[in-house]
């Protein structure tokens, strides 16, 4: 299997070669005609896997694809992840595929100011990638909009769970519309994660690394 399989366009393949990646992962090898074909996924997986680009390059793959696209109306991908150490570097993933479309990448989370967040939300962005507890500050406040996301992914499910942020993540699901594809990645799947994979995702595929 190579990343030319599945079907990604020049840029997103010359960004990938430029990151050295030659082949897909074991994960990736699994997810990514999954989630290329719009399905819902719960992925198995440990950090190192290469997990982050497995949700990474279809998330640009289905912002490009919108229609909606020239709107700015809030982020069209959201990534929840439980720590802000895995948010930035989900961020610089995602920035690195995201650059050679322009599309502007988020990052929102804990311990930094508010406030420069929330301007940074109000200028726009197709992609945000965001701690739980702190996202829902956000909402609060009114930084953005979610009426145009569409593509949710919960990474690292079963900490975003030890750390109790079981409700902001079903008040943030319940804030994106229901047609929207979701991805949920998690190294174990407690009880707990496993109700909230089916209550939330539509009919998912699972793979296991
Ligand atoms: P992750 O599990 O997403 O944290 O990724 C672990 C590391 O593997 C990161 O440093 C990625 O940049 C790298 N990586 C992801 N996919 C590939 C690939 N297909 N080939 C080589 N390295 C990769």
């Amino acid at each position: 299997k190579s990343f030319a399989d599945c079907g990604f366009p020049v840029q997103l393949m010359n960004a990938i070669a430029k990151q050295g990646y030659e082949k897909p992962t074991t994960i990736q090898c699994q997810a990514l005609p999954i989630v290329l074909s719009g399905r819902d996924i719960i992925g198995i997986a440990k950090t190192g896997s290469g997990k982050t680009a497995a949700f990474v390059l279809p998330m640009i793959f289905h912002i490009m694809d919108q229609p909606e696209l020239e709107k700015d109306e809030g982020p069209i991908g959201v990534v929840c992840a439980p720590t802000r150490e895995l948010a930035h570097q989900i961020y610089l993933e995602a920035k690195k595929f995201a650059k050679p479309y322009n599309l502007r990448v988020a990052a929102v989370y804990g311990g930094v100011s508010k406030f420069d967040q929330f301007k940074e939300l109000k200028a726009g962005c197709e992609i945000v990638i965001a701690t739980p507890g702190r996202l829902i500050d956000l909402l609060k406040m009114k930084a953005l909009k979610m009426f145009r996301a569409t593509y949710l992914v919960l990474d690292e499910a079963d900490r975003m769970f030890d750390l109790g942020f079981e409700p902001q993540i079903r008040s943030i699901v319940g804030q994106i519309r229901p047609d929207r594809q979701t991805l949920l990645f998690s190294a174990t799947m407690p009880y707990k994660v496993e109700r909230l994979a089916r209550e939330i995702l539509t009919d998912p595929i699972r793979v296991t690394v």
